[in-house]
């Protein structure tokens, strides 16, 4: 392996990225000199601290052209705003007597479709639009979906998987046009696409530090306020913060961290974009040229540029990354969390997303996904591209 590689070449950087050491240097201070309660502005150490989190506040408002600071709340990470932004709108009905019907997509997230599945229990119908061969919803699809009771639609911005990106604005509009809340999870499309709340017609945008460079264990939502004619009813109840829809003292470091964070990838975005999308290319191409019989999982052209989820038709894709492991390249095999350990054999369970754009059995247990980051070398991409051209011809004589 050539010297000026770092290691282990990490790939996964739709699962988590390293915290930008600007970042850690915005948050710093936090823990240990401005560490009053935001909540407690009657002294400086408070005031110093609320005025963190306002900063934080205006540059994620900036970001994604919100037109108040007052319309982000601040979470736990993107599996609570995920939440609150479908169980909030949705409860405040369900409190009223009435059951709502809600649209979002097979391919979401776990963080969306685990509380609408937890919500249907409660009576709330929901549609799950499927997608096409290359995991896009059709707008036709959304707007043959629609009903009279449709409370809210959710469909992420980008996928964590495959990468693809959906059709924000036509969406936007169907939901406009009905006055419906349109939600999105952003978690992977920020910093690397235009995510203006206004241009798409955005209610509800939910965000995570720690897929942008920033830390765990913190992410926010974006609230448009007020709709007409609903509200919001908060998972966490407390002592009134944040408007009221999300208690419990501000996590003001991890808040200071998230708001530079999503300052640098949005500042930094062009760039970045062309940095990782060049490589990701390489890394495409110089597979496809020593390789064949490989499949892209994902849109061609409406995709992450830092993503590239690949089928090496005949290889079991946890095998293979348990070997690129032992080589110190991390990607990963089908989903971050599905991989499991049975009676000592390793198997993957076969991810939601890749179901619902192929029922080749083959094409689904031999994806690996590959996330790049803006600290990915050409040097990297180089060594994995031809690590992985020297094991899959020898890993697909054994299994034949
Ligand atoms: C990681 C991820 C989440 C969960 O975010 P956390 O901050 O880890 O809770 C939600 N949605 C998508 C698309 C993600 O990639």
């Amino acid at each position: 392996m050539s010297e000026n590689i770092a290691t282990p070449i990490y790939l996964d950087h739709h699962a988590s990225t390293p915290v930008d050491q600007r970042v850690l240097e915005a948050m710093q201070p936090y823990h240990t000199e401005h560490y009053g309660n935001p909540a407690n502005d009657t002294h400086q150490v408070g005031r110093d601290a609320k005025a963190g989190v306002l900063t934080a506040a205006e540059q994620i408002a900036d970001a994604i052209g919100a037109s108040s600071t007052k319309n982000i709340i601040f979470t736990s990470g993107a599996t609570e705003s995920d939440n609150l932004a479908i169980r909030g709108p949705v409860e405040h009905v369900l409190q009223q007597g009435q059951t709502p019907h809600i649209i979002t997509a097979v391919t979401e997230h776990e963080a969306v479709i685990e509380p609408c599945e937890a919500l249907e229990a409660n009576g709330v119908d929901v549609t799950y639009l499927s997608v096409d061969e290359y995991g896009r919803v059709d707008p036709d699809d959304m707007r043959a979906a629609v009903r009279e009771d449709t409370l809210l639609i959710s469909i992420m911005a980008a996928n964590n998987e495959i990468g693809t990106v959906a059709p924000l604005e036509e969406i936007g509009e169907i939901a406009a046009e009905h006055d419906i809340y349109f939600h999105t999870d952003a978690v992977q499309a920020l910093g690397y696409l235009e995510l203006d709340v206004e241009d798409l017609g955005i209610d509800l945008m939910s965000l995570s530090g720690h897929k942008i460079y920033g830390p765990k264990g913190v992410g926010a939502l974006y609230v448009r306020r007020p709709k007409p004619k609903n509200d919001i009813t908060p998972l966490i109840r407390g002592g009134g913060h944040q408007s009221g829809l999300r208690s419990g003292t501000l996590n003001v470091p991890g808040i200071v961290g998230l708001g530079k964070a999503v300052e640098l990838a949005t500042a930094n975005r062009h760039d970045r974009v062309d940095h990782v999308e060049a490589l990701r290319n390489r890394l495409w191409d110089q597979l496809t040229g020593q390789l064949d019989e490989l499949a892209l999982n994902g849109h061609p052209d409406h995709r992450l540029p830092h993503n590239l989820n690949v089928s090496f038709r005949g290889v079991n894709n946890y095998l293979l990354t348990r070997e690129l492991n032992q080589n110190r390249i991390i990607a990963a095999a089908g989903a971050a969390c599905s991989t499991a350990e049975e009676g000592g054999t390793a198997t993957v369970e076969t991810s939601h997303v890749l179901e619902a754009i192929t029922d080749d059995e083959e094409r689904l247990e031999s994806a690996i996904r590959f996330g790049l980051g803006k600290e990915t070398t050409a040097d990297e991409i180089d060594y994995v591209a031809d690590t992985i051209a020297d094991i899959v011809p020898k890993k697909r004589r054994i299994q034949l």
